[in-house]
């Protein structure tokens, strides 16, 4: 189904006032957001009458996933976040930070030391602060509740692979160790049983042996949300839509 065209005027006007009302918002349950603000970066909102899944583009350079799923949300009846950015990392102050890190305070000082290596240590606090307000708004907007389980669509390159991850998992089914760059990640023992039966790779991540970095997937375990990362090398839409196409099928809406 498709969505009504939104305009960059209804962006600006409700996305601003969105932000400034969302600890109330409560209080007007008609109101519908079309912008989530992280950082100082925007998430764009498309939505479906009655979702029944949650999706995410939070790296807003991954032109394959960001394609794939605007595509796919033409048809599939969920409420999809995506970044407005076209850079991998989001707006902060005058500087920057990268959006699958901002979900533990220790997560996103790193990212900030990392990306603004000028700052001073009180420029890296007002950041921090700036994401604690943030933080518990963000993530009751975008994880799904009742057990209903939220994706995310990531590209990736040439460093970083299935390999990558599969110190830090509980468990692994490696259908195709020749294809390291395309798996899915998830954080629901459920869901890993389904995902197992697929011909692709596929990792359970629900007790990770590593620091919390603070990304969206460590924070989801953590609440025991169902959620499941959707990687491919960047370029390779048809290998995506594919895998995409088969989690649909196979995952239940409700678990
Ligand atoms: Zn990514």
């Amino acid at each position: 189904m498709t969505q009504p065209e939104c305009t960059r005027r209804d962006f600006l006007v409700f996305g601003s006032v969105g932000s400034l009302l969302a600890p109330i918002v409560h209080l007007f349950p008609w109101w519908k957001a079309k912008e989530l603000m992280l950082a100082d970066g925007r998430f764009q909102i498309v939505r479906e009458k009655h979702p029944k899944r949650h999706y995410i583009l939070i790296h807003g350079d991954e032109s394959t996933a960001r394609e794939v799923l605007t595509k796919h949300m033409e048809t599939h009846r969920g409420i999809a976040f995506l970044s407005e950015s076209k850079m991998r990392n989001i707006p902060i102050d005058s500087g920057q930070v990268d959006p699958n890190r901002v979900f533990s305070r220790s997560g996103a000082a790193a990212s900030l030391q990392k990306n603004n290596p000028n700052w001073d240590a009180r420029k890296v606090q007002d950041a921090l602060s700036l994401l604690d307000n943030q933080r518990e708004h963000f993530l009751n907007t975008v994880l799904p509740h009742k057990g209903e389980l939220l994706v995310a669509l990531h590209n990736n390159s040439s460093t970083y692979s299935v390999n990558s991850e599969t110190a830090i998992s509980d468990l692994q089914s490696l259908k195709q160790p020749e294809n390291p760059h395309a798996f899915f990640l998830c954080t629901d023992p459920g869901d890993y049983q389904i995902l197992a039966t697929s011909p692709y790779n596929v990792v359970l991540q629900q007790h990770v042996r590593a620091p919390d970095d603070g990304s969206l997937s460590r924070r989801a375990a953590a609440r025991l949300a169902r959620y499941v990362n959707l990687e491919v090398a960047e370029g390779d839409a048809p290998r995506q839509q594919e895998m995409l196409n088969w989690l649909e099928n196979h995952l239940p809406f409700v678990a």
